[in-house]
Formats: structure tokens, sequence, C-alpha cells
């Protein structure tokens, strides 16, 4: 009798810590959405802990973090492409520590001669997926008549090892191409690639750089069933633009949402560095707001301000629950947990649905900026 009882007490004692633990450890809306942020960029291992801080608070359970060349670290030009590999090296520590929270998809460098070998060994060391530069357009003010992050065409042939051991080895890739019309030949290069590699998973964030021209999202989308997108605008000038944006279309991005509802994910791409102004309620601010633009139908940011200054109120999509549950964590699942096989593409992009101009060009061609986009 004496045993049962204490047994007993025991038993409700777990129970209790149990329940307990539940309701700390794991915050409600992780309980109800389990959100994945599938981009962010992260300076080294000091910002973790504020990192989960704003995580915790907003209710997201894991985020991708991917690599990051310096200038997007210190949005300083003059650094370039430079101290990657090093970063690399902090967001696989960063996994290791934080069992569960957090995945680490490195960058390359596309000018390395040993790019696949380092791509191989940090897949090795717990790296799960490939963030890549190429294709985004920031015209280099340093040396003009050049990109920063586009020294080479996506489909240069010294790349096609890399989409090869990509899509063999089911290595999804967060890759950041501008198809729009003030980038010549950059759609044409995705195409390229795209056409070549049909089982390799990829993810094109913010809209596909395409969230005025929907047309050219949708028909990419629509042409090939490996494609992915994600909800990040990019860095704050961009973030409240688009924010802006979705408020006044609120209908045409609804639309999207539903038409397109299994290739939109999550993420917010904000860049945390040691930089004082952002703590850990900067950053929660800044990925409460796309929540929060997807969940409710009215709501503000602080940092969205109108012509005077004043903070301004937002309309948002207010999703259904079906969608949200599909953008918030399900379309990651699916994203990274189904390797495709022998995926045939069954049409062309519809060039009159792309507001870009098609030009006559050779397998890995490059073009430079046009001058106009040239300071
Ligand atoms: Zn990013």
């Amino acid at each position: 009798m004496k045993k049962y009882n204490i047994l007993t007490i025991l038993l409700s004692v777990l129970t209790i810590l149990v329940i307990f633990a539940t309701f700390f450890i794991i915050p409600d809306d992780v309980q109800k959405y389990r959100i994945i942020d599938c981009h962010e960029h992260i300076q080294s291992i000091k910002q973790a802990d504020k990192t989960i801080a704003a995580m915790d608070r907003v209710g997201i359970g894991k985020v991708i973090l991917v690599g990051s060349p310096w200038f997007t670290i210190t949005m300083n030009e003059k650094y370039g492409f430079t101290r990657y590999d090093w970063n690399n090296s902090q967001l696989l520590k960063i996994v290791e520590k934080y069992k569960g929270r957090f995945e680490a998809w490195p960058t390359i460098n596309p000018l390395d001669s040993d790019k696949l070998d380092k791509l191989k060994s940090n897949i090795e060391k717990g790296a799960t997926g490939l963030k890549l530069y190429t294709g985004h357009g920031f015209p280099s003010s340093l040396h003009p008549g050049t990109y920063l992050f586009h020294p080479i065409a996506l489909d240069d042939p010294t790349m096609l090892p890399i989409y090869e051991y990509c899509e063999k080895n089911f290595i999804p890739i967060c890759f950041h191409v501008n198809p729009g019309p003030t980038k010549p030949g950059f759609a044409q290069e995705l195409i390229a690639v795209l056409d070549a590699f049909p089982d390799m998973k990829v993810s094109v964030p913010h809209y596909m750089l395409s969230s005025i021209m929907t047309s050219r999202l949708r028909t990419f989308l629509e042409t090939y069933p490996n494609l992915w997108t994600d909800t990040s605008f990019g860095f704050e000038d961009y973030q409240v633009a688009g924010l802006k944006r979705f408020s006044k279309n609120v209908k045409k991005y609804q639309d999207l949402f539903r038409e397109h509802s299994d290739r939109i994910m999550f993420a917010t791409d904000n860049v945390i560095t040691s930089a004082g102004f952002k703590t850990a309620d900067w950053l929660y601010e800044h990925m409460q707001c796309y929540v929060d633009m997807l969940t409710r139908d009215e709501y503000t940011c602080s940092f969205v301000k109108d012509k005077q200054g004043k903070v301004m109120q937002l309309k948002g999509l207010e999703l259904s629950e079906d969608i949200l549950e599909k953008v918030f964590y399900k379309n990651y699942e699916e994203f990274t947990s189904r390797k495709p096989v022998g995926t045939v593409i069954k049409r062309e992009i519809d060039w009159s649905r792309m507001n870009t101009t098609k030009l006559n060009r050779k397998p890995g061609q490059a073009f430079p900026p046009p001058i106009s986009e040239s300071k």
C-alpha cells in the first residue's frame, strides 16, 4: 500500500512537471502553427540567443540560416564577397548548439575553384541546404559595369557540377535570382538551369522579386514543379515597400496565395548582426510584422510609417487556416522531405507574361548591368 502511494505521488509529480514544461518551453503559437522561417542571415553565434528570444515570442520553431558574405552583414560594399567560409562555420556551430531550432544552408563563392569540395565538406558537417547569390542584381559602384554577386552566369559551366550534386543528393537551394527587366539575361539563365536540373529543389525568395509583376512569378511556378518562393521582401526599405504594396492590393495577393498555396514558404530574411539597434525586440517586430500581414485583416508595424511619419494602419491578407498552415510550415516540410525523381517539365515559360526581354544569348553567357543601373 505504501509503495503504491509513493508510485502514485511520483507519477503525479512527473505528469505535472511535463504539463508545466510543455506550457513554458513551447510557446502557444509554436504549438498552433510550428512556424518555420526558411530564410535568415546571422553574423555569428553571438547573436543566436537574441534570435531564439525573438523566435519564441513570435512562435517560430525553427529558422533556416543562410550563409552570408561580409557585404550582406555590414552593407559596406568594400568588403564584397568575403568571409563567407567563416560565416558558414558559424552557422554550423549554431545548429550544433541549439538542437532542432536551426538549419544551416551555407553559401559558396561562384569564383572559388574548390567550391564543390567546400559545399560537400559543409554537408558532411551537418549543413542541409545551399544559398546562392548569383542572380542577385546589385550593381557594384566600386567596379562599375559589374554586379557584386553575379560575376558569372547562373548556367556558367563551372556551376553545373554544383547543381548536379544538389539534384542528386537532394540538397535544396535558396537561390536569390531577380528575373526582372532591369537584369538582362538573368531570367534566361535561371530557365536554363531549371530546364537542365528538373529534379533540383529551388526556392527563389522574395516572390521571385516579382511581387509587382505577379504574372512573371506565376508563369515560373506554373512551369517548374520544383520551384518555390518565400514571403520575405528583403531588408527594411524593401519590407516597408512590400507591406504597403500588399496593403493596397489585398485581393491580388490573396488570390496569389490561394492559387499557389502549396509553393510559398514563410520567411522574414532579417540580417541579424551585432549592430546596437538590432535587439531581440527589433527582430521580434520585423518577424511578427510578416505574421500579422498574413494572419490579420488590419495591423501596424512600428517601422511602417506614412509621409508624415505616423505609424500606418495596414491591411493584411487574413489568409484561411488551411493556407496559413501550409505557408507557416507544411510547405517547407514538403519542400525538404520529398525527393523529386524523373520530373518532366511539360511546358515552356510564357514570355508574354514575363515583362522581360528575351535576349539572344549563348549558354553560359553573362551580361553586364545596363548603363542606367551602374553608378
Ligand atoms: Zn536573404
